[in-house]
């Protein structure tokens, strides 16, 4: 079972999303299990102070090294006890400045059996904490949120759904966007004909070959006029389109 700690100064914010769909569900079958801390909790003074002024000055607080260091540091011990075994742990601090979440990279977490994620707040965190503690530094984008939280969520989230046994048909994140470096075809439910716009006569043949031909073709299709960038970068485990 993967274990995802997660250390914030808005714990309530997470309870709505790790408790609803596949992220309760997975929680429920025994995929994963979640703990997420204040980190006021980990401050030293009575005021549970965890942002001071930035050095050089500037606009806005950064979050001080000390409680951050001190939390995963209480995490490890507890998980790890004296001896840390880190091997499948993994310290991810969110960043705007980090390296790029992707499909491929949360396949590669979701074979970790322990995540610590670290929310920064204000203008950010002591760097320190990337330098001295974090494995890595992760972005979910080239923009700028408030806080780490929906960051952090948006990873759990995206990690969890891989872990084997999450989602009830496991062939669903085998076949779905980027999992190959392309996109989806599209896809259709009922009724066969709405508002003038039918659904392919292909996908209702029972052809079940042309329907898998026709699939791809319209992923490579989809993929070339949207995301041109992906063929370019041979992005996703295979190395980008591949027939
Ligand atoms: N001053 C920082 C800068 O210019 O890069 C922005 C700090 S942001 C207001 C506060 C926190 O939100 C960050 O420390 C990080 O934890 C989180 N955050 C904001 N945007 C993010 C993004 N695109 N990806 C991951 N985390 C993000």
């Amino acid at each position: 079972m993967m274990r995802i700690d997660v250390i914030t100064i808005f714990p309530d914010m997470f309870a709505p999303v790790l408790g609803a769909s596949i992220l309760k569900r997975a929680e429920e079958q025994g995929c994963v299990r979640y703990v997420v801390h204040n980190l006021r909790d980990f401050a030293s003074d009575k005021r549970r102070t965890v942002d001071d002024r930035p050095y050089g000055g500037g606009p806005g607080m950064v979050m001080k090294p000390e409680p951050i260091f001190d939390a995963v540091e209480a995490i490890e011990r507890i998980c790890h006890g004296s001896a840390p075994n880190r091997a499948g742990c993994q310290i991810l601090l969110t960043a705007p400045q980090g390296e790029r979440l992707s499909q491929p990279l949360a396949h590669e977490l979701s074979r970790l059996e322990h995540l610590i994620i670290i929310c920064g707040h204000y203008e950010g965190v002591d760097d320190r904490i990337r330098e001295g503690l974090a494995d890595r530094s992760l972005s979910i984008g080239d923009y700028v949120l408030t806080g780490g939280e929906l960051p952090a969520m948006v990873l759990v989230d995206t990690v969890v759904r891989l872990i084997p046994g999450a989602i009830g048909h496991a062939e669903a994140t085998a076949d779905e966007s980027f999992a190959d470096g392309r996109l989806e075809y599209p896809q259709y439910t009922r009724p066969p004909s709405f508002r003038g716009m039918e659904v392919p006569a292909v996908l209702r043949s029972g052809d079940h070959e042309r329907i898998s031909l026709w699939r791809k073709l319209q992923s490579m299709a989809r993929t070339v006029s949207q995301r041109p960038d992906l063929v370019a970068s041979g992005n996703g485990k295979q190395g980008g389109i591949t027939s």
